[in-house]
This record gives C-alpha cells, sequence and structure tokens, in this order.
C-alpha cells in the first residue's frame, strides 16, 4: 500500500484572531488535488429530533420525476425509543423520574435494563413559535387550539412528518464516538466535486439489548443533529461543584425540570437567569401560588427571587409580578451543616456582596453548553503505513478501490490498541463540555459555618467564552472535509425552517454532480469554504467592542416596546447599580441572531438554482420570502407572546375572582 505524502499545506492551523486560536485544528490536506469522487454511499444521520426528522425526509426524497435525483441512502439512529427530540416526553421516564424524585439531576438514567435519555422539556410547555415557522417545507403544521402550539401538538406535527421514514429509523441506537478515515489512493474515484474522503468510521450502542451491543460501522457522509441540550451550562463560582454534590436536591438546572410541583410551596426559590427557560420557571412557580393562595401574597410568603446578569430582553417574554423579586446574579455558594435536613442548608453570595441564606431550591435557566464534539475524532495529519496496518488489525481494511470495510463486531481490545496506537493520528473536533470543578480545600471549607464577605466573587465570564466547532463551510459543513456535516449546530430562533433548508442545502452538495450541470456548489478552496466563519470572528469582536462600550448596537436584534429594556452596561436591581453581563447568547459562537436570515435566504437561493421546482412547497414560496416581512413577523412572536400571557393572567384572575363569588354567594 502506497501511502499519499502531505501535498504540502503540512499541518498548519490558521492565523486566527487571537482569542479564537485555542480552538484551531491542525488542517490535514486543505486544498485537495485532485479533486476526486467521495461516492456518498451510505449517510448516517445522528438524532431524530425536528432536525433528523427534517434532514431524513429531505435525503430520502426522490426528486427524479423533477428532474432531479432519486433520494440518497440514508438511516437515522436515534437513542431513544422514540423519535421527536425535544418534543417527545415518554410517560414511563417521566413516571422513573417522579419516582426518583423530582428533579432528576442523573442523566442518563440507568435503570437495571435499560438507559434512559429523558427530554429536557415538560408537559406544560407552550411554544414560543408560530406554527408558521415550525413548518417544514411542503408539510403544513396543523393550526393549532391557540395562538403557540403546545408540546402536544408539536410532537403530533412531527410524528406525522416521521411516519413515512420509519424503515429508515433506527431508535435505542446510540452513537458514542466518530473517527474520520483517511483518504487513500486506492479509493479515487471518478473526478466528483468535494474534496477526498475515506468517510467515517462509527461505534455505536444497541441499547435494546441488555447489556448494550456495541456495533461499528463505515459511513461515507455524516450529518450531526443531536440537540444542544446535552451538556448544561453552569458558571464555575466558587462552591457550585461541591453543592452540586453535596445538595442534589436544592441546586438544579432548567434541563430537569418537568414539574412546578417540588418547588412552589418552598419558601426559598432563586431562579437564575432570565432566558426563555428561566422565564417560564419562575411564572410557573409564581402562577401555581396564585392559584392556590390568591392574588396577593400571603403571610410568611416569600418572593421568588430571580438572579439576573442583565435586563430583561424581549426575545425572552415575562410579565412583571409582584411575587417576584429581582436579585443581582449569584458569585459564591456556601454550604452549612444542618440538623434537620438530609442536606446541608445552601446560602449564597450576590455580585452586590448581599448573602441570601437557606436557600431552598437554586435552578440555573444559563443555558447548554452548544458544540460540544468532543466524541468526533478527525485527521490530525497524514497517515502513515504503520497506521493502516493498525486499523487492519483492528478490523478496518481497506476493500481495494470500493473503500474502508469494517467488521461490525469489531474487537473492542484490538480496536482500543490500535486507536492508541494511532493516538496522534486523530484530534478531538472540541473540546469537552465544562463543569464547575470543585476545590477540595474549599469544598471541605464550605461545610463550615459561612464567613460573610462584602467583596464580591469575580465575575461568572466563562459563561461568555467563545466555543466553536471549528473551520466550518456556511456554518454547516466541515470546510475541510464536507462530508461532515451539522444539521442543527446554528441556534436558532426558528429551528425547524432552518433545519429544513440547511438539510437541503447539504443534499445539494453530497449530490454532487447538480443535474441542471451549473457546476460544483462549493467553493474549490479550503479558505474560501470558510469564509463565513473568519467573518463570524469580526462580528463577535464588534459585539464584544461595543458591549464593552455599553452601546446600544450590541442588542439591535432586539425590539424596544418593553420599557424594562434599556441596553447599557450597567443592570439596576433593587437600586444597586451593577455592571451588567451581556446576554450570553450575544457572544456564542452559533448564534447568529442577526446573520440568520440572510444565510437562510442564501441555502434557500443556492438550491432553488438547482432545484427550481421547490419554489412551489408550501415554505419555500417566493411570497413567504419576503426578508423585510418575514423578520417583522419572526420578531412579533415575541410582543404577541407578552400578549398572549397578559391575556392568559387576565383569564386566570377572572376566572379565579368568578370562583371566589361563586363561593360566596
Ligand atoms: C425547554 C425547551 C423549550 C423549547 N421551546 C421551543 C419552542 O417553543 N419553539 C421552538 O421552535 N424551539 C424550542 N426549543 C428548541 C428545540 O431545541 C428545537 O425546537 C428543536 O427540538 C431542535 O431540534 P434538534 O433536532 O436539533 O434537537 P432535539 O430536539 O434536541 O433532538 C435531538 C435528538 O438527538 C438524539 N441524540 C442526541 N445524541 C445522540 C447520539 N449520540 N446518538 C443518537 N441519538 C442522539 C436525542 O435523543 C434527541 O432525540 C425548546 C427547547 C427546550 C429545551
Amino acid at each position: 500500500m502506497t501511502i499519499p505524502l502531505s501535498n504540502g499545506n503540512g499541518l498548519n492551523g490558521h492565523a486566527l484572531p487571537s482569542q479564537q486560536q485555542q480552538h484551531t485544528l491542525p488542517v490535514v490536506s486543505q486544498q485537495p488535488t485532485p479533486s476526486t469522487s467521495t461516492g456518498i454511499a451510505k449517510i448516517l444521520i445522528v438524532g431524530g429530533g425536528p432536525a433528523g426528522i427534517v434532514s431524513l425526509r429531505n435525503f430520502l426524497q426522490d426528486e427524479s420525476a423533477e428532474g432531479g435525483k432519486e433520494g440518497l441512502d440514508a438511516v437515522l439512529y436515534e437513542r431513544r425509543e422514540e423519535l421527536g427530540g425535544v418534543w417527545y416526553l415518554d410517560p414511563s421516564t417521566l413516571g422513573l423520574e417522579e419516582k426518583n424524585g423530582y428533579p432528576s439531576n442523573r442523566w442518563p438514567i440507568a435503570t437495571p435494563s435499560q438507559l434512559l435519555y429523558p427530554s429536557p422539556s415538560y408537559p406544560a410547555l407552550i411554544g414560543n413559535v408560530f406554527p408558521r415557522f415550525l413548518t417544514f417545507s411542503g408539510h403544513p403544521f396543523e393550526k393549532p387550539a391557540d395562538q403557540y402550539p403546545t408540546l402536544e401538538e408539536t410532537y403530533r406535527y412531527l410524528s406525522s412528518v416521521a411516519r413515512p421514514l420509519r424503515n429508515h429509523v433506527r431508535t435505542k441506537r446510540d452513537v458514542r464516538q466518530v473517527w474520520e478515515l483517511p483518504y487513500l489512493p486506492a479509493l479515487s474515484g471518478e473526478e466528483g466535486a468535494l474534496p477526498r474522503s475515506g468517510g467515517w468510521l462509527v461505534h455505536t450502542a444497541d441499547l435494546s439489548t441488555n447489556p448494550p451491543t456495541d456495533l461499528y460501522e463505515h459511513f461515507s457522509a455524516i450529518s450531526f443533529c443531536p440537540s444542544f441540550t446535552t451538556h448544561p451550562s453552569y458558571p464555575n463560582i466558587p462552591g457550585l461543584a461541591a453543592a452540586m454534590r453535596l445538595a442534589p436536591r436544592k441546586i438544579h438546572h432548567a434541563k430537569w425540570y418537568r414539574t412546578v410541583e417540588p418547588f412552589w410551596r418552598s419558601k426559598k426559590v432563586v431562579v437564575v437567569g432570565n432566558g426563555l427557560s428561566s422565564n417560564d420557571i419562575a411564572a410557573q412557580i409564581v402562577g401555581r401560588r396564585r392559584r392556590e393562595w390568591g392574588e396577593e401574597m400571603r403571610e410568611g410568603e416569600e418572593q421568588v427571587l430571580r438572579a439576573l446578569r442583565h435586563d430583561y430582553v424581549d426575545m425572552f417574554p415575562s410579565l412583571p409580578d409582584a411575587r417576584y423579586r429581582d436579585i443581582p446574579h449569584v458569585t459564591r455558594i456556601d454550604l452549612r451543616p444542618s440538623d434537620d435536613a438530609s442536606e446541608p442548608s445552601l446560602d449564597i453570595t450576590l455580585a452586590s456582596g448581599e448573602v441570601v441564606t437557606d436557600v431552598d431550591h437554586l435552578i440555573w435557566g444559563t443555558g447548554y453548553q452548544i458544540g460540544v464534539y468532543d466524541w468526533v475524532n478527525v485527521l490530525a495529519r497524514e497517515p502513515t503505513q504503520s497506521d493502516v496496518a493498525a486499523l487492519s488489525e483492528a478490523g478496518i481494511t481497506l476493500d481495494g478501490d470500493k473503500g474502508w470495510r469494517v467488521e461490525s463486531q469489531l474487537n473492542k481490545e484490538s480496536l482500543a490498541q490500535a486507536t492508541t496506537a494511532l493516538e496522534s493520528l486523530w484530534v478531538r473536533l472540541t473540546p469537552p463540555a465544562r463543569y464547575p470543578t470543585e476545590d477540595k480545600a474549599k469544598s471541605a471549607q464550605a461545610l463550615l459555618p459561612t464567613v460573610t464577605t462584602s467583596s464580591p466573587s469575580p465575575e461568572p465570564l466563562d459563561l461568555l467564552q467563545p466555543r466553536r466547532v471549528p473551520h466550518l463551510h456556511s456554518h454547516m459543513m466541515s470546510a475541510r472535509n464536507p462530508t461532515l456535516a451539522f444539521g442543527a449546530l446554528i441556534i436558532s430562533a426558528t429551528p425547524f425552517v432552518l433545519a429544513d433548508l440547511v438539510s437541503r442545502y447539504i443534499r445539494l452538495v453530497w449530490e454532487a454532480e447538480p443535474s441542471s450541470g451549473k457546476g460544483h456548489i462549493l467553493p474549490s478552496t479550503f479558505e474560501e469554504r470558510r469564509k463565513d466563519e473568519i467573518v463570524r470572528f469580526h462580528e463577535l469582536e464588534k459585539t464584544r467592542a461595543d458591549l464593552e462600550a455599553g452601546s446600544a448596537d450590541a442588542l439591535s436584534g432586539s425590539e424596544t416596546d418593553d420599557s424594562r429594556i434599556k441596553p447599557k452596561n450597567v443592570v439596576t436591581v433593587n437600586g444597586t447599580v451593577l455592571p451588567a453581563l451581556p446576554p450570553s447568547g450575544l457572544l456564542s459562537f452559533h448564534v447568529l441572531r442577526d446573520q440568520e436570515l440572510p444565510l437562510q435566504c442564501r441555502f434557500r437561493n443556492t438550491f432553488l438554482q438547482y432545484k427550481p421546482w421547490l419554489r412551489n412547497l408550501i415554505g419555500l414560496r417566493d411570497e413567504e420570502w419576503d426578508e423585510v416581512e418575514r423578520e417583522g413577523h419572526r420578531k412579533s412572536m415575541y410582543s404577541e407572546k407578552k400578549k398572549w400571557l397578559q391575556r392568559r393572567r387576565d383569564e386566570e384572575r377572572l376566572h379565579s375572582q368568578e370562583k371566589k363569588t361563586n363561593g360566596s354567594s
């Protein structure tokens, strides 16, 4: 076997703005010459939420009658027993969580017979998105009973899209590790549109057996749609890690929230954050109190404390409520031994220096760690003869010019040996998730009586540091090896629509030879393909500078109909003026905000050029894509949701007054 030598581009990284350099990957064969066919024969979609479902539908669609191609050969692996992702709440897992005692922050839940991965949503969830933006092209969303669809209605919609795709879905199939396989000259096929690729070795666990069965397969291309909600995000503040370990019934994350039941009666509840989840959870707690205890706060009742890093943002609607008290963000947690409870007492220190003692529940609505792909191993260098020998030893062999052949039941030990021997061949696509770390000395101290301090600890700035999946074309496909795609990496206000457009674009690229003969879709060089990444760095630098300067531009994506929104670099909480920390989404690499609609239009325009017949589908028609109208309608979702919340509260008020009157008459 002859091993190709490096094409001279070496393993050098790219000159990036200083802050991003830490996430730069080595780059192999940036500009493959000659470009050869990838022979996309078998595609894997990882994850069966909305993005995975619509990707599968779009990949499989037979377009030959319209002058296009037959569908691609694709299969979807989902680790739960049903498709639907966030929108699928299965009663048995809910029951189990209830039995374990809400909230259950053990994830996945291991029972003697199975592994369960509960959805991060809850039965009372009412969406924030208009049905128009939950519509996959050609498959209208049935009119919901109210203005915003419920969890149940959204799940029903997804099921109706997924039903005909059943034969291409494997549930209870957990994708655990992925390795990029090297391209070797023996694989060269016909001249094609994509850079060369040896495809992907995929390790999955079949969770339908007990214990799970390890399986290994080869795929030509992968689209990852595995959810951004896998890893909750917490600030790394002193005492949090110890509190998570020693007081697990008091420290929660929105990911584990299922019901208001464990919280609403408790005396001191702190909800951290004013994003979608934190606002909804806080509203559910005070709503329940209002229904049970009446409009007025009752004797001895304490307000729900809302710990804020920044002012209210209209994208995350909430109503003012006398049952709330806003407090500055939490900078430190201390535990004290407690006689009368199974868990220590919990005190929190705020950015103002104030200490709130005996907190019953501290609920973090601080979002998720986006873009954690440390389980995807990409090539770090060109392979050597001995690498190929080690792969073959492990059961991964070259099958003439057909490509890599992987024995499905690879010997785990020899694979482990091979991957150790080959360690330097691969590098993780991203760093692993970060969780608060426990300082042993501090955690021991934490159990001692609290020493209150008036000097606040450092800001939890770690929430704001940019992390990203590096070197992407159009934010969704590896610029180096486009057989690696991300169907759901961009965090969107309209994720259903975006996933539909992204997957149609991915298909276009993977078809490699567009039937219309209009040429290649991807730019021919690595640098051109990753142009959007560089543009994004500059946007983030500008946002950061604007935020530092306290400029209102930094929040230009928000409407300002809410009198509480005052874009500025301070936040006033209870009369204390504090430096504000911006909403973490503003500096998050994969949250494109105002740049998202232009990108959506670019995807749509590109595939319509090659597939004009798609223009007739509901969801893709020209009249639905007037940018000004579309963006205006999207933004109105938030002010409308606020009005909707107000209407619902008024109705509840009226209802309880009527009940009272009827009761007294
Ligand atoms: C509480 C909450 C409320 C929300 N409200 C709204 C709303 O009102 N409107 C809206 O549009 N969006 C809302 N969202 C956003 C929501 O994430 C998207 O609507 C949508 O579900 C994203 O789809 P997805 O397919 O990318 O991810 P998900 O829906 O998260 O689905 C991902 C799937 O991948 C599977 N998976 C993950 N890893 C693996 C693996 N290694 N192997 C196999 N399978 C795997 C998971 O089990 C899951 O089924 C909300 C999210 C949350 C958490």
